[in-house]
């Protein structure tokens, strides 16, 4: 199946090609989170940027299942909670006080993700936070933001201190609540929430084995860890978006799921 045809297939005709586009990978990356276990009910929430605009996101409607989310019942909201378009359905207001301090922040970024899952929340929950004691975590290494934990986010003056706690990082860890995965398009922040995740469970298996062994951890030095990040980030002129190689394969699962998220 070809995907940029697949893509514009059920496109309205007042949604742009590009905007559609997001819509249908932002759909996917619900079915995929939904797929993988990292959902939590109705709760969190995942956005993209509007092409074209700055203060323009897509989110999921509040009350819908990750595996009901599509393309056409994602929400266009500004990033104060109004919504753009008409629909029976709000946002999760602390999704838009979370997702919008980022877009207010970070200009490059298009996609955030926000699951709440045992190991994310597991690890976070731990003083020294997320190690490099894996492939998969090395491309954290220097590069994860923490952010305390101040009860459900339904206060715009987080936003302040989220933005401080993010800096550049493409990822923060929400301490005792789950996990932040920013990219400039929804494949890559999909790879880093993915790499997060696994890297999260190797870890607690990791330092149980241990505690149950007596045995020490081996750490990576940290110039090791330093360029297997360098790696994954590419040259400083020449940045590698993380994710782009499986997104076409991950699409074609969704397709063999369910495809109504292109609907
Ligand atoms: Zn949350």
């Amino acid at each position: 199946m070809d995907t940029i045809e697949t893509h514009l297939a059920a496109r309205p005709a007042h949604v742009s090609r590009e905007e559609w586009k997001v819509r249908v990978d932002l759909a996917a990356c619900y079915r995929l989170i939904a797929h993988f276990g990292w959902d939590d009910l109705i709760l969190t929430h995942n956005s993209a940027r509007v092409p074209g605009t700055t203060d323009q996101i897509l989110i999921n409607p509040m009350g819908l299942m990750f595996n009901e989310i599509t393309a056409s019942n994602l929400l266009k909201c500004d990033l104060d909670g109004k919504v753009l378009e008409p629909s029976e359905y709000e946002p999760i207001y602390a999704g838009i006080v979370i997702h919008g301090a980022i877009y207010q922040s970070r200009p490059d970024v298009q996609c955030v993700i926000h699951t709440h899952t045992e190991a994310d929340i597991a690890v976070g929950a731990l003083e020294d936070g997320l190690l490099p004691l894996s492939q998969w975590a090395m491309r954290f290494y220097n590069r994860l933001g923490y952010h305390p934990y101040e009860g459900v986010s339904l206060d715009m003056d987080e936003r302040e201190r989220l933005q401080r706690s993010i800096g550049n990082h493409p990822v923060l860890v929400l301490r005792n609540h789950g996990l932040l995965a920013t990219g400039r398009n929804v494949a890559e922040a999909f790879s880093l929430t993915y790499h997060f995740e696994r890297s999260a469970e190797a870890q607690l298996k990791i330092q149980a084995a241990a505690a149950a062994s007596g045995q020490k951890i081996v750490m990576p030095d940290p110039d090791t860890s330093e360029k297997q990040a360098a790696q994954f980030e590419g040259a400083i002129d020449n940045p590698r978006l993380g994710g782009q190689r499986e997104w076409p394969a991950l699409l074609r699962l969704c397709d063999r799921l369910d495809p109504s998220y292109r609907s």
